[in-house]
């Protein structure tokens, strides 16, 4: 079966990102090291613009519209970093954005999709469905609808996260990635492949959002509710038709943390690293500290991202055991 996107789209990415995304700092920690016996580089893209990896994708999804797409604009439904990557991305672009989110969404997260210019659509998430509201939008004004992850172009944007990294720090044995609906870990899962043959691409899922984890056990994807776990950003119901063959083909293994080791991990990085990271950011690291047996091993662990509120980041960080 071929794979929706090439390392070749990888590269083609970069070029469109470079002097646009941020090249974010891979950090180490001695720490870090000294507590797993592994040598451990974080990549951050807590500090990728918008304050998470998905600028890459979205950007790179719309530099490649048409004149005409352009003109008419992109929409795309998401309350989280989807919604303001999109947004700043087509503030870049000069392409007007409209967002289908929640009435009830977190203010700061409306506050910053609309300062980077878009126009917002709320809906009511008892009573409406998102992916409706967004196709109807696309279809009466002729929007381009750009998903978070199940898009070839947001995938191979993705993917520039770990090309980069493998380019600053050589081979990994091991590469950590968060998985939600797996435009992440699919992307860095390709450039992986063509750029560190023997690296092992290890998935983290919440543990009550293993969906990815049934779907490789099962064989198809497996559609499970919405999870309850304060990682929101893989609170997704099932991988995507795109992601999932790439996972499949391309990831090792997947395992699961629970929401007390993302908060420790959001600990070790505010203490020891002076990161801010956001609970889904913290799911691959989570694992290698607490899951996954690396010593001695050289190991790329992507941070995703780090947006959160501060009450609740600081309410987070106050319930964590020592
Ligand atoms: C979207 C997101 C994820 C999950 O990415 P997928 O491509 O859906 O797997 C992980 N971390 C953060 C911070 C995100 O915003």
């Amino acid at each position: 079966m071929t794979l929706a996107i090439r390392f070749a789209d990888i590269e083609a990415a970069r070029e469109r990102l470079r002097g646009v995304a941020h090249r974010t700092p891979v950090l180490t920690s001695r720490s870090a090291d000294a507590r797993t016996g592994a040598r451990l580089f974080f990549k951050c893209e807590n500090l990728q613009r918008t304050g998470a990896f998905k600028f890459r994708g979205a950007y790179n999804a719309l530099a490649q519209f048409s004149p005409e797409q352009r003109a008419r604009g992109v929409v795309a439904f998401s309350s989280g970093n989807h919604a303001q990557a999109i947004a700043l991305a087509a503030q870049l672009l000069g392409i007007p954005a409209t967002i289908v989110m929640p009435q009830d969404a977190p203010p700061i997260k409306i506050e910053a999709t609309r300062g980077y210019g878009a126009e917002i659509v709320f809906y009511d998430r008892y009573r409406e469905d998102r992916e409706a509201i967004g196709r109807a939008l696309a279809a009466e004004r002729g929007l381009t609808l750009i998903p978070p992850f199940d898009h070839p172009h947001v995938m191979a944007g993705q993917g520039t996260a770990a090309a980069e990294l493998f380019e600053d720090v050589g081979a990994l044995d091991a590469l950590v990635v968060c998985v939600g609906g797996g435009g992440l870990i699919s992307g860095c899962a390709v450039a992986a492949k063509h750029l560190a043959p023997g690296c092992r691409v290890i998935g983290v899922e919440p543990e009550a959002g293993n969906d990815v984890q049934l779907s490789l056990a099962a064989g198809r994807i497996v559609h499970i509710d919405v999870p309850a776990t304060i990682a929101d950003g893989a609170q997704t119901q099932h991988a995507g038709q795109l992601t999932f063959p790439v996972i499949q083909a391309l990831v090792a293994e997947i395992v699961t943390v629970p929401d007390a080791a993302l908060v420790r991990a959001m600990r070790f990085f505010a203490e020891r690293m002076k990161l801010v990271v956001e609970p889904t950011g913290a799911l691959a690291a989570a694992a290698v500290f607490e899951r996954l047996s690396l010593a001695g091993r050289r190991v790329g662990v992507i941070v995703s991202g780090g947006n959160l509120d501060c009450a609740r980041y600081a309410q987070l960080l106050s319930s964590a055991s020592p």
